[in-house]
This record gives C-alpha cells, sequence and structure tokens, in this order.
C-alpha cells in the first residue's frame, strides 16, 4: 500500500460510495504525519518517518480555505454531502479544534445546509472537555471495526499518547490501557 500525505487545509472533494460527495478537512501538516496512534496499516505511514516541518493550519486558515472551497463548489452547483475532518493523523489532537467545528458548523449552515459534518477520529482525546463537547454538536462520527481484543488492538495501533501517569501507552500493559481505545481509518 502507497503512502498518502494529504494537502492541508482542505483537499478533495472526494466522491465516497458511503458518504457521497465528501470535501476533507486536514488539520494537520501538509507535509507530515501527527497521529496519537501509529497502526500498522496507515496509510498515511508511521509518525517517525513522515515528521512534519511545517505547522500545523490555524483557526482562521482552515475557515478561510473551506469558505473559499465552499464558494467554488457553489459556483460549479456541486456542493457537498459530507464535509469530513480526517487527512494525515487525529484532527481532534489540533489545539483549536472546538473552535474549528464551531467554524465549519456555521458555514455549513450557510453554504450546504444539507451537508452532515463528520470526523474520523481514534476517540484518544475524547476525555478532554472542549472535545467532547465539540463532537456533541456533530452529525456523524466515524471509528473503526478494528478487533477488540485489548492485546489484538494494541499490536494493531501502537499507541502513542501518554497516560495520566505520564506513562508512554505503548509501554503499558495493553489489557489495562487499550480496552476503551480505537483506530479511526
Ligand atoms: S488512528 Fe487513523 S490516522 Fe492515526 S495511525 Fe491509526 S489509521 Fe492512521
Amino acid at each position: 500500500m502507497s503512502t498518502i500525505i494529504y494537502p492541508s487545509p482542505i483537499f478533495g472533494p472526494v466522491h465516497s460510495r458511503r458518504l457521497g460527495i465528501s470535501l476533507g478537512i486536514n488539520l494537520m501538516p501538509a507535509d507530515g504525519k501527527v497521529c496519537t496512534f501509529d497502526c500498522i496499516y496507515c496509510e498515511c505511514g508511521f509518525n517517525k518517518d513522515f515528521r512534519p516541518t511545517l505547522p500545523r493550519p490555524t483557526r482562521q486558515q482552515v475557515a478561510t480555505a473551506l469558505e473559499a472551497t465552499l464558494q467554488q463548489m457553489q459556483h460549479e452547483g456541486q456542493l457537498p454531502d459530507v464535509l469530513t475532518f480526517a487527512g494525515n493523523g487525529e484532527p481532534t489532537a489540533h489545539p483549536h479544534f472546538a473552535e474549528i467545528i464551531s467554524d465549519t458548523i456555521r458555514l455549513r449552515n450557510q453554504y450546504c445546509p444539507n451537508a452532515k459534518v463528520s470526523v474520523l477520529s481514534n476517540a484518544t482525546l475524547l476525555h478532554r472537555e472542549a472535545v467532547f463537547n465539540a463532537f456533541c454538536k456533530l452529525t456523524t462520527t466515524s471509528r473503526s471495526s478494528t478487533p477488540c481484543h485489548p492485546s489484538t488492538s494494541a499490536s494493531l495501533t501502537v499507541p502513542q499518547v501518554p497516560t495520566t501517569s505520564g506513562q508512554s501507552l505503548s509501554d503499558s500493559k495493553p489489557s489495562t490501557a487499550m480496552s476503551s481505545y480505537r483506530p479511526c481509518l
């Protein structure tokens, strides 16, 4: 499987059998991957092999680029069925994820009120109050169907996030650390 590093902050639209016309929103840098997991099947490769040199897009850059793309799609008469947060890693790790969700819903309501807003997430940061509250505003979320057994899941996802004790999950006993974590793609 070839590695894909997506443009940022907007990519597509892509035509999905499941979602329809999906416009991608990538909150990671345009030249690398940033994820709390390192799934062995990730289409973006491993974190260590694709360290970005560019910064993440700012909240303003995301809103400006999204509005420009929606205006272009409106002009062409083909608006998206879904605005999908995806791309080079875990979107909820952006420090302004919650504010960007609010901006996106505002622009969705203005340009394509029938479209859904979807986030492809591994849910590792759902314990953050701002992230949780942002998810509550969404119409669609997606998680993967990776095997439920913790040891199998840990070996496939290779978690990168620290536990509350500061210990890396990859150093933890999978049976306790991984029970609620799933990859996204
Ligand atoms: S959670 Fe998703 S983006 Fe992150 S490593 Fe796994 S497949 Fe890749």
